[in-house]
């Protein structure tokens, strides 16, 4: 009787499928239409250096009339990513690496880079070193990392990310997440993408990978879908649909994206991403703000400025909308702002390398034109 049913909904998910769109991946800027001969010639200057990919389904979403159109911005070079600002580095993973493509600095966590390529490159990317030629940070072979985090039993959460775990074949995909099951200390494993943005056919047309996510998002040790939306016109009828197949599969999905100037940096804009995201069961997780990364100048926003957009926006849904958190990822730890005066800034350590750091309350001067933490002059510091 069982067995009938998993056939029928298995045959009605199959009809339920659209059929598959043909999508193409281009690098080149002059494959994507629309955009003026003048106007190419400087940006592909911006793509020698930091590299441009793109798709069709994903330019399709792009309104090329509207020169701020934020879905442009998201993928589009701009000539002012060449203006000095950041390290291609941020955060410093380097100093948390223990071994290539493996990185530990939590102590429950650990991220495997486990692909270096995205479904596009968002131009706003603080991990846009692992795109250029000269930067090999990623595996191919995981089998250091599986030793790794069968060596240290405090792990209990794996970070699939990169690059785009999903750009990767669905058989490399399986069996790191079957070697990630037969250890029995990993309860939670991440897949950190933004596929079901960029081309949710990646998971609408491949039955196997829904297959895997039921195989291995356990009752009792879950698969979550880190999805990466950061515009509401992001959220297509396929990319709905898309997350809708990984909940079917058990598989829980959250979203955590950054403020992106001329993407996401206007409450109304925000609070209908979380509203929706909240809507389709991907609930909002962290909003990030950006770090200062090489090329990323045009889309930082200071940390009042998206505080206040952040704030705005928070309280305008349903509590289940309201689950996102305004943090930064420092090289010392995940710092959440929870709160601006007219003369300070509050922050708490969300996740801190440091376990001391666990919980600490921060409160620096307000400074509207501070981007970063480090730029900010401290009060005092309270530990709770
Ligand atoms: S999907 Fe993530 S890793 Fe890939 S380009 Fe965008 S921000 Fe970078």
């Amino acid at each position: 009787m069982l067995q009938q049913i998993r056939r029928s909904v298995e045959s009605s998910e199959k009809r339920k499928i659209q059929p598959r769109r043909r999508i193409r991946y281009i690098r080149k800027l002059d494959m994507a239409p629309n955009i003026p001969a003048n106007e190419l010639e400087k940006l592909e200057k911006v793509s020698e250096k930091y590299v441009f990919r793109a798709n069709t389904y994903y330019l399709n979403l792009i309104d090329w009339d509207d020169p701020a159109d934020p879905i442009r911005q998201l993928i589009i070079p701009r000539e002012e990513e060449l203006r000095e600002w950041g390290k291609l580095d941020a955060c410093n993973e380097e100093a948390v690496t223990v071994a290539k493509g493996v990185q530990h600095k939590y102590k429950d966590t650990v991220l495997l880079l486990c692909n270096e390529v995205c479904g596009a490159y968002c131009r706003y990317c603080f991990r846009k070193r692992l795109f250029m030629d000269d930067h090999d940070e990623s595996i191919n072979d995981m089998s250091q990392g599986i030793r790794y985090i069968k060596s240290h039993p405090e792990v209990n959460n794996v970070l699939l990310t990169g690059g785009d775990p999903l750009v990767m074949s669905t058989p490399r995909l399986v069996n790191i997440l079957k070697a990630l099951r037969e250890i029995s200390h990993v309860k939670i494993i991440r897949i950190g993408t933004k596929m079901p943005a960029f081309n949710p056919w990646r998971i609408l047309d491949d039955l196997t990978l829904l297959e895997a996510f039921r195989t291995f998002s356990l009752e009792e040790k879950r698969i979550y879908l880190m999805a990466h939306f950061d515009h509401p016109r992001e959220l297509t009828k396929p990319a709905i649909e898309g997350i809708a197949r990984c909940l079917k599969s058990g598989v829980i999905c959250v979203n955590q994206c950054p403020i992106i100037k001329g993407v996401n940096d206007d409450a109304a804009v925000l609070a209908e991403l979380f509203a929706k995201l909240s809507y389709i069961g991907c609930s909002p997780y962290y909003l990030f703000q950006g770090r200062p990364t090489a090329g990323n100048k045009p889309y930082a926003l200071p940390i009042v400025r998206g505080w206040k957009i952040f704030s705005e926006a928070h309280y305008r849904g349903s509590g289940l909308a309201r689950r996102a958190r305004f943090v930064m990822s420092h090289e010392t730890g995940k710092i959440e702002i929870t709160a601006v005066d007219d003369q300070y800034i509050y922050m708490r350590y969300h996740e801190a390398g440091n376990p001391a750091d666990l919980g600490r309350f921060m409160i620096y001067h307000r400074d509207d034109h501070a981007y970063w933490i480090d730029q900010l002059k401290p009060v005092k510091r309270i530990i709770q």
